[in-house]
């Protein structure tokens, strides 16, 4: 099993250096955030966003089943009418190779809220049962409820509203392991 150490060491050699350690049980989980994901926000409907996704109840408990995890922090500059999606979808297989290696060190629980919503396709299927990649479609923190900026805040990161476009943004991954 991994420590701590290298499971860092994992995740620098993937080019991720923004990190912190967290105790998921004090992940923020708000009823806001769901309200916001389906009133307002163009990616409802995809195969991991709601209403695809637990209860925000269902969330919460969820989170309070881990141990530890990690918030990971990554920074580009983009422009939100033309985003960067093969980086994004980069972030994401790295992100994918990090959970495969924690959990296969012997972290059965091991699980990867994505940086983003799943766009590993071109035309979501909308469902899970249809979901053209089940191996690696993962949610988003966000999908999952998760008020990210009072979390990653409460970590000790710094995360704000990005009123400027084109604009250096933060997205937030957060790996659970145990
Ligand atoms: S893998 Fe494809 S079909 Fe499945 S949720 Fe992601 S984008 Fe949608």
């Amino acid at each position: 099993m991994m420590s701590k150490d290298e499971i860092e060491s994992a995740v620098i050699s993937h080019g991720f250096t923004d990190y912190k350690w967290i105790d998921p049980k004090v992940i923020v989980v708000a009823h806001w955030v769901r309200v916001k994901c389906t009133f307002g926000c163009s990616d409802y409907g995809l195969g991991t966003c709601p209403p695809n996704t637990p209860s925000v109840n269902d969330c919460d408990r969820f989170f309070k089943e881990y141990e530890t995890g990690l918030i990971i922090r990554l920074t580009k500059y983009a422009d939100r009418n033309a985003y960067p999606t093969e980086w994004s979808r980069e972030m994401t297989n790295k992100l994918l190779d990090i959970e495969r290696e924690v959990f296969l060190s012997g972290y059965q629980k091991a699980f990867l809220l994505n940086q983003t919503c799943c766009t590993l396709c071109k035309d979501c299927s909308g469902n899970r049962i249809l979901c053209k990649d089940k191996t690696k479609s993962r949610p988003s923190p966000e999908s999952f409820a998760v008020d990210v900026y009072q979390t990653v805040r409460n970590a000790g990161l710094d995360i704000n509203v990005i009123a400027m476009n084109p604009s250096e943004i933060h997205r937030i991954a957060i790996l659970l392991i145990e």
